[in-house]
């Protein structure tokens, strides 16, 4: 379609032919092409032991170098492979990725633990385990090294199936994590019938903890809730020493955010480990 040029040559769309429409079809298309050809990467974010501080893993999250408009967030385009079919191929790839990197680490030494996001559609597919089984012995990896993060919303929409997926990859011996917790619209009650690991408090109640009377209060009874259904909690948005220290008190057992590290590019990783293990020495 006709762009329009602005004085500078930029081009500038008519706002009509912005709306869902052809950008909606190039941005799929596109989306489609990257993942076939690889144009995705992962980016790895450390988490610690709030105790300790001794590195316990990695959260692979995906990145979309676009040969025009630069560095994708995910914010931008997980959305739009949710709602066109594109979550399940972009899931694979990203799990294949990342196992592909752990096993690059282990060969060279370091045991890291990677969990991964899945989309929601995923566990609405009863193959799914098989296909994760797969991808788990390809890499030639022990399947407890890989954690997925799963969100509240994709039990909501069919509990029963969803129940039923989760349950093959319990099976496989993977660890599951509730990503985002809370501020799904959701009840806990699912919490009884799911046999998942870990829950992870989302960083919209994490961040402002030591500030915010409110935000501390959620956080410490989500920690509870964790703690009596046996999960491990991780803390999300971490952003300074004051919340971290809260955290560990508040008896929460794993922290990531900004303050431990960003997410690194992968060949950044082992150096960082290296020099906090130096650190920790
Ligand atoms: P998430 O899984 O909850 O990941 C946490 C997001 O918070 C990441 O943004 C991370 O870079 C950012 N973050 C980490 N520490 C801090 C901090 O201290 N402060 C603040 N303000 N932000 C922090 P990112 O990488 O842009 O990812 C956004 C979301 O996109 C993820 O949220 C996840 O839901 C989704 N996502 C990312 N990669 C994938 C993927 O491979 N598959 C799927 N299905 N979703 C993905
Ligand atoms: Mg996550
Ligand atoms: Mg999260
Ligand atoms: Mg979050």
């Amino acid at each position: 379609y006709a762009a329009k040029r602005d004085k500078s040559g930029v081009a500038v769309y008519d706002a009509r032919l912005h709306e869902r429409g052809a950008s909606q079809l190039t941005a799929v298309t596109e989306l489609r092409h990257a993942i076939d050809r690889g144009e995705l990467f992962l980016h790895y974010q450390p988490k610690a032991l709030a105790d300790t501080g001794a590195v316990c893993g990695v959260e692979a999250l995906a990145r979309w170098q676009h040969p025009t408009r630069g560095l994708v967030r995910p914010d931008e385009f997980i959305p739009v492979a949710e709602e066109n079919g594109l979550i399940e191929p972009l899931t694979r790839y990203v799990i294949d990725a990342a196992l592909r990197q752990c096993r690059v680490w282990s060969d060279a030494g370091w045991e890291v633990p990677v969990s991964v996001n899945v989309g929601a559609a995923c566990l609405l597919h009863t193959e799914f385990p098989g296909d994760v089984a797969d991808l788990i012995k390809r890499h030639g990896l022990p399947a407890r090294l890989l954690t997925l993060e799963i969100t509240e919303s994709a039990i909501i929409s069919d509990p029963d199936r969803a129940v039923e997926v989760l349950r093959g990859l319990t099976e496989l011996g993977v660890r599951l994590s509730i990503d985002d917790f809370g501020t799904g619209y959701s009840s806990i009650s699912y919490l009884r019938s799911m046999r998942v690991h870990e829950m992870k408090l989302d960083r919209s109640f994490v961040t402002h903890m030591c500030t915010d009377a409110g935000d501390s209060a959620i956080v410490h009874a989500l920690v509870a809730l964790a703690r009596n259904f046996g999960l491990q909690a991780v803390a999300e948005g971490v952003e300074d020493q004051d919340t971290w220290t809260a955290l560990a008190e508040a008896g929460c057992d794993v922290v990531q955010g900004y303050f431990l590290s960003e997410p690194l590019p992968a060949e950044e990783v082992v150096a960082w480990l290296g020099d906090r293990a130096a650190a920790h020495a």
